[in-house]
C-alpha cells in the first residue's frame, strides 16, 4: 500500500480555529435579514438562470473549491471531485425543471363539472440547513438548491471543521447573482448557531448522526414545523453468486473506501454467497491492498480521515470487533495521524460493536451466506436503511433488490448509480432518516400548498329546494356514474 508523506496526512483537531463561531443573536438577525429579502426575491425563472450559471461556476472554479475541500477534510482529489459533480448536476437538474414542479396545477374537482380545483405551490418561508463535514460541497450547497428554487430563504450551518467550503460555494453563488440576504451562511457550533436554526426556522434541513437527527426532529415536532432528515447508514452489500468476482471486487473497494468509507451511503458489510467467497475475498483483497492512500493530487485512491480523533475513534471499532475474536484479512492497524488503512475483517461476532453501529471508516467486514434469502435476512436485520447494493446477475439481483428495507438499492454498483440518479428519491427507511433528497421530492417538500376549489353554477350541497333525501340519492347515482365515466 503506498502512502504520502503529505502533510496534509498530518491532520490535527484544531479545524476551525480560524472560522467565527457565531451566537444565537446573530443568528437570529440572519433570520431577520432572510425574512425581509424574500420581500423582494427573484422570479421562479431568474431563480433558475441564477442556478445554470452556478452550475458554470461550479465547474470553472474547481480548482478552487478542490482546494479546500482537501484542505479541510483530507480526502483524495477524485472524491472531491464527486462534490463538485454533484453540486453542478442538482443545480442543472433542478433549474431546468423547477418550473414545471412549481406550476399551479388543475386537478379533478370534487364535482368536475362544477368544482374547479387549483393546487399552488408556495415556499415555507426560511429553510434551515444544517450539514455535517463529510461532504462540505454538496451536503452544504444541494440540499439548499431545491429549497432556494421553491422560493425560499436559506441560513446554512456548515460543520465547523469544514465551514471555508461552504463559505466559498455561497460566494460562487452570490457571483452567479443570488442576492446574498437569501443565502446565509452563519458558522457556529450545533450547541449554539444549530439548536438557533433549528428552533427560528420554517423548515429544516438536516444531514447527520441519527442521534442529533433524532434531537431535531423533537423540536420539530414540538415546533410543528415540516423536517427532512438524512441520517446514518449500516449499509449492506450483497454478492450473488452469479457474480463476477473480480468485477464484483472492484465494486467492493469502490463502495467501501471511497471517501475513506466517510460517506453515509458506503458499505459497511458484505454478505457473500458461498460458492463464491473464496474468490471473491482473494481479489477484493488483493485489489484493497493495491490502494494508493494520500492526500496529495489525482494519483491517490484514498485521503485520510477528518481527523486523528476520528482515525482513533474508527480504530476503537476494530479493536473491539477483534478482542471479541474477529481476523483481520488487511489494515487494522493503529492510525499514522488521520491516516487510516482499508481494513477487511472477517468472523467478526454478532456481539462485535461494529455489527450494529455505523463506523464511518474505511472498514468493513465479511459474511458468507448460504443462499439468497439468508443474505436479505441479515441485510435488513438493522436499525438503519439508508443504502444497498446487489451484485450478480441483473434479473437476479433485482429480484433481490425487491426484498431490501433501503431507500436506495444500487444494482452492479456501490452507491453512485442511485446518488447520482438525481432525478430519484433518495432518504433513508427506518432509523437512516425521514423525507427525501432529489426528485419531485427534493424540491417540492419546500413547499406548502394551497388548494383553491371554485365551484359553479350549483353549490355542492345541490339547490336549496332539493330535499336532503333526493339529494343523497342523485349524489349515490352520481359516484356509481363516475366510477365508470372519470
Ligand atoms: P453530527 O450529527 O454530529 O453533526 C452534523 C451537523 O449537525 C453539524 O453541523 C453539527 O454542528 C450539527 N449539530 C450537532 N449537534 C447538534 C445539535 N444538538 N443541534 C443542532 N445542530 C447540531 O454528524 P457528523 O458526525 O458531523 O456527520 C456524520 C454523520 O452524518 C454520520 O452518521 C453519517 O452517516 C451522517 N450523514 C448522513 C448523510 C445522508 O445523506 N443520509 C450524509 C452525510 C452524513
Amino acid at each position: 500500500m503506498r502512502q504520502t508523506n503529505d502533510p496534509l496526512d498530518k491532520k490535527n483537531t484544531t479545524f476551525g480555529h480560524m472560522i467565527r463561531k457565531h451566537t444565537r443573536e446573530e443568528t437570529h438577525a440572519a433570520f431577520t435579514t432572510a425574512r425581509q429579502a424574500l420581500q423582494h426575491r427573484p422570479t421562479t425563472s431568474q431563480l433558475c438562470a441564477i442556478f445554470l450559471r452556478y452550475h458554470d461556476l461550479i465547474l470553472r472554479e474547481q480548482t478552487s473549491l478542490l482546494d479546500v475541500i482537501q484542505r479541510e477534510t483530507g480526502k483524495a482529489r477524485s472524491h472531491a471531485f464527486d462534490e463538485v459533480l454533484d453540486v453542478a448536476i442538482t443545480s442543472r437538474h433542478y433549474a431546468k425543471i423547477a418550473r414545471k414542479l412549481l406550476k399551479e396545477q388543475r386537478v379533478k374537482g370534487a364535482l368536475p363539472p362544477l368544482t374547479t380545483t387549483k393546487v399552488q405551490r408556495e415556499p415555507h418561508g426560511v429553510v434551515g440547513v444544517i450539514a455535517p463535514w463529510n461532504y462540505p460541497l454538496s451536503l452544504a450547497v444541494s440540499d439548499a438548491i431545491p429549497a432556494l428554487l421553491a422560493g425560499n430563504a436559506v441560513v446554512l450551518k456548515p460543520d465547523l471543521k469544514t465551514s471555508e467550503t461552504a463559505l466559498l460555494a455561497a460566494e460562487l453563488l452570490y457571483q452567479a447573482g443570488l442576492p446574498r440576504d437569501l443565502f446565509q451562511v452563519i458558522t457556529g457550533t450545533g450547541s449554539e448557531v444549530g439548536q438557533a436554526i433549528a428552533r427560528e426556522c420554517d423548515f429544516l434541513m438536516f444531514t447527520g448522526s441519527t442521534a442529533t437527527g433524532r434531537k431535531l426532529g423533537a423540536i420539530a415536532g414540538e415546533r410543528l414545523i415540516g423536517y427532512s432528515a438524512e441520517l446514518g447508514g449500516k449499509n449492506p452489500m450483497i454478492v450473488d453468486r452469479t457474480a463476477n468476482p473480480t468485477a464484483a471486487a472492484d465494486i467492493a473497494v469502490q463502495a467501501c473506501f471511497a471517501n475513506s468509507g466517510q460517506l453515509c451511503i458506503s458499505v459497511e458489510r458484505i454478505y457473500l454467497h458461498q460458492d463464491i467467497a473464496e474468490e471473491f475475498t482473494e481479489k477484493f483483497i488483493q485489489k484493497t491492498q493495491q490502494l494508493s492512500v494520500g492526500t496529495g493530487g489525482w494519483e491517490y485512491d484514498m485521503g485520510s480521515l477528518i481527523s486523528v480523533e476520528h482515525a482513533n475513534k474508527v480504530h476503537e471499532f476494530v479493536k473491539n470487533a477483534v478482542e471479541q475474536g474477529a481476523n483481520v484479512l488487511t489494515g487494522g492497524q493503529p492510525p499514522q495521524g488521520a491516516v487510516y488503512q482499508p481494513t477487511i475483517l472477517v468472523n467478526v461476532p454478532t456481539t462485535a460493536r461494529l455489527t450494529r453501529e455505523e463506523v464511518f471508516g474505511p472498514v468493513v467486514y465479511l459474511e458468507i451466506v448460504a443462499d439468497e434469502t439468508e443474505a436479505v435476512t441479515k441485510a435488513n436485520d438493522t436499525e438503519y436503511g439508508l443504502n444497498a447494493s446487489v451484485v450478480g446477475k441483473p434479473a437476479i439481483a433485482r429480484r433481490i433488490a425487491r426484498h431490501l428495507h433501503a431507500g436506495t438499492v444500487n444494482i452492479n454498483e456501490g452507491y453512485t448509480a442511485a446518488w447520482g440518479s438525481v432525478a430519484a428519491p433518495m432518504g433513508g427507511w427506518k432509523a437512516s432518516g425521514l423525507g427525501r433528497r432529489h426528485g419531485t421530492e427534493g424540491l417540492l417538500k419546500y413547499t406548502q400548498t394551497r388548494t383553491v376549489a371554485q365551484q359553479r353554477i350549483l353549490p355542492l350541497a345541490g339547490p336549496k329546494n332539493l330535499k336532503r333525501d333526493d339529494y343523497a340519492r342523485y349524489m349515490s347515482t352520481a359516484l356509481r356514474l363516475g366510477k365508470w365515466l372519470l
